[in-house]
């Protein structure tokens, strides 16, 4: 896939109407609509005040949640445009249907300066189809569909791929720091690579690891997918999460590192505990001596020096996934450990995948020292992975 798309610095927008797609699908309370993180909407931000500074009109679309083309109240975009209209300091009116006469009307009425909100487009069954009739009508608001939405660039949707058919299209700001920071750190990275991934499943990560091996100098294994491995290696994971499908395919990998001379670390140690609860009493085991009864939740201090230590040397570091369950604080220390040692590497390229591992960057309250965060997490996966983004292949290349 080439990363060098045209953005919106690359057209003339003054005077023009854009369909700009958004990820506002932010974490939100469903009963009273209190946003918990507002990363998404923040930074997509610089592309709405660079269309409305330079003359154009825009007309903001964003999906959130999942109502499979049923309206529901609880997964309106609401508060999402409260929040925006208090961070662009300008009303932000919205459209009470999704391509009815509300939105056809409104987005009629639209002047340069201005922006108007469409309601979630996946109240429409036809988004998520990618519908061509409801892709040409959505294209026909406007005169430029510009992409903005990292978040959902794997989904080929009316509103992410569809429109791209019926209108010059190219990238936000947003996308394009996102294309230049992981598409650079792939394609020529600053040496040694250090790629570090965790979170619970093997299976969302095959892709990924496959195509960091041709990458990457050392990977770094952890959470609850390194158990799996364990077992690849003969041995003892007492109750710990195991992929059973897929120890071969791990040992597989080990195999290829080994004849690729990349360096795979797995824990050497780990803490583990009876109950899966944050209270639960911890003890420290290794994978000699995992008792039987006992689940792993977090790195022990031996893995957490040698994989700080990994990190330490590298030039560039690409992080996916917790490496434990650090929703309990009591087991967030390989997690935290982890975010602080990338925060170290102010000489390195440090780059966050997005999902979980960018929410305990963001709690740790260090965001500000890693060179990229993404926004999107099965989209920086898919991304990671080397796989086609079809909201980003779709755009005008340079
Ligand atoms: P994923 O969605 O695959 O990135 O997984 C993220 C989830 O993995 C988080 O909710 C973590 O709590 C969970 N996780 C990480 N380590 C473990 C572990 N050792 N045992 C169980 N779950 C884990």
């Amino acid at each position: 896939m080439n990363y060098d798309k045209k953005t919106i610095r690359d057209i003339d927008v003054a005077g023009k109407k854009i369909l700009l797609r958004c990820d506002f699908n932010v974490p939100h309370d469903k009963a009273t609509g209190v946003i918990h993180d507002d990363t998404r909407i923040v930074s997509t931000l610089p592309t709405i005040r660079y269309l409305l500074d330079h003359g154009a009109a825009v007309i903001l679309l964003s999906h959130m949640g999942r109502p499979h083309g049923q309206w529901k109240k609880e997964l309106s975009l609401f508060s999402a445009r409260d929040h925006l209209e208090k961070l662009l300091g300008i009303p932000v009116p919205m459209t009470q249907d999704v391509l009815g006469p509300d939105t056809k009307e409104k987005c009629a009425a639209l002047q340069p300066g201005q922006v108007v909100l469409v309601e979630n487009l996946r109240f429409r069954i036809e988004e998520e189809k990618n519908d061509p009739d409801f892709a040409r009508e959505l294209a026909s608001l406007a005169d430029i569909f510009v992409f903005d939405a990292f978040g959902a660039a794997h989904r080929a949707h009316a509103s992410t791929e569809g429109v791209s058919h019926y209108l010059p299209s190219v990238a936000g700001l947003l996308v394009e720091k996102e294309l230049n920071f992981m598409g650079k750190a792939l394609e020529d990275p600053k040496r040694p690579l250090v790629a570090i991934l965790g979170g619970a499943k093997v299976s969302d990560k095959i892709g990924v690891i496959n195509s960091l091996l041709q990458k990457a100098d050392t990977i770094i294994i952890g959470g609850g997918m390194s158990y799996t491995f364990q077992v690849a290696l003969g041995n003892q994971i007492g109750t710990s999460l195991l992929d059973a499908d897929h120890v071969d395919y791990a040992r597989e990998m080990i195999a290829k590192a080994k004849e690729l001379g990349v360096n795979l670390l797995l824990p050497q140690d780990n803490i583990a505990t009876k109950e899966f609860s944050a209270d639960a009493e911890p003890v420290l085991v290794t994978p000699a001596t995992f008792p039987a009864d006992r689940m792993g939740m977090d790195l022990g201090p031996k893995t957490i020096e040698s994989y700080s230590q990994a990190i330490q040397g590298a030039g560039t570091v690409i992080w996916n996934g917790p490496m434990g369950v650090f929703e309990f604080p009591a087991f967030a220390k390989g997690t935290n450990a982890v975010a602080a040692a990338m925060a170290q590497q102010t000489d390195a390229i440090t780059i966050v995948g997005g999902g979980d591992s960018a929410s305990a960057v963001e709690k740790s309250g260090q965001s500000a020292k890693f060179t990229h965060i993404s926004t999107g997490g099965g989209a920086s996966l898919e991304f990671l992975e080397g796989l086609v983004l079809p909201g980003i292949a779709c755009l005008a290349d340079k």
